[in-house]
């Protein structure tokens, strides 16, 4: 076994440079107008900003972030927007995602069903042992909600995800999001067998 902790352990597609630092693929699904744009804008830039679009493919965004242990998890994240126009893309978008993260509005129950057609696609095409999160973003909009909270944690119960509600607008939840990624990467990284 190796003594460095993480270091020539496999997680999924996740890259491990050294015992401390680990660099992974994210990818984001959901529905147009969710606000998978926004949030990663919230993460990366601590902004809510809904007129600057993150580009396909091209240029990613990427952000890192310490954990308590001076652990570091570097998220190079992959945004869908229009990705559903090239559906033949689609195994090489999810190729070395170590995670995903599924979103939902949800003021939209179409849009939870879309998540649900995400998260099949990604137990077809995506690592097997990928982390995925389901999230319902928008939660700010409380008022005008159309799904409820359980059929959300219940539904990512059975698919070995967890879910949580976030706002990218007001900054609710989003850094909770990425940092239980994390953790649940680091996870998998220190219990597989070497
Ligand atoms: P994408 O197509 O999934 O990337 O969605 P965008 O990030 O472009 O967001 C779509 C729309 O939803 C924009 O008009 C945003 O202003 C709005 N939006 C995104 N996140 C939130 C949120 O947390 N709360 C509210 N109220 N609106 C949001």
């Amino acid at each position: 076994r190796n003594t460095s902790g993480l270091g020539n352990l496999n997680v999924s597609d996740a890259t491990v440079s050294d015992s401390k630092n680990l660099k992974v693929k994210l990818v984001l699904l959901g529905d147009s107008g969710v606000g998978k744009s926004c949030i990663v804008l919230r993460f990366v830039r601590g902004q809510f900003d809904p007129t600057s679009k993150v580009t396909v493919g091209a240029s990613f965004l990427s952000q890192t972030i310490a954990l308590k242990d001076s652990t570091t998890v570097k998220f190079e994240i992959w945004d869908t927007a229009g990705q559903e126009r090239y559906a033949a893309l689609a195994p090489l978008y999810y190729r070395g995602a170590a995670a995903a993260v599924v979103v939902y509005d949800i003021t939209s129950p179409e849009s939870f069903q879309k998540a649900q057609y995400w998260v099949k696609e990604l137990q077809k095409h995506g690592s097997p042992d990928i982390v995925m999160a389901l999230v319902g973003n928008k939660a700010d909009l409380h008022e005008n909600r159309s799904v409820p909270l359980q059929d959300a944690t219940e539904y990512a119960e059975k698919n070995g995800m967890f879910s949580i509600e976030t706002s990218a607008k007001t900054a609710n939840n989003i850094n909770q999001l990425f940092e239980e990624i994390a953790k649940r990467l680091l996870l998998r990284t220190t219990s597989s067998p070497s």
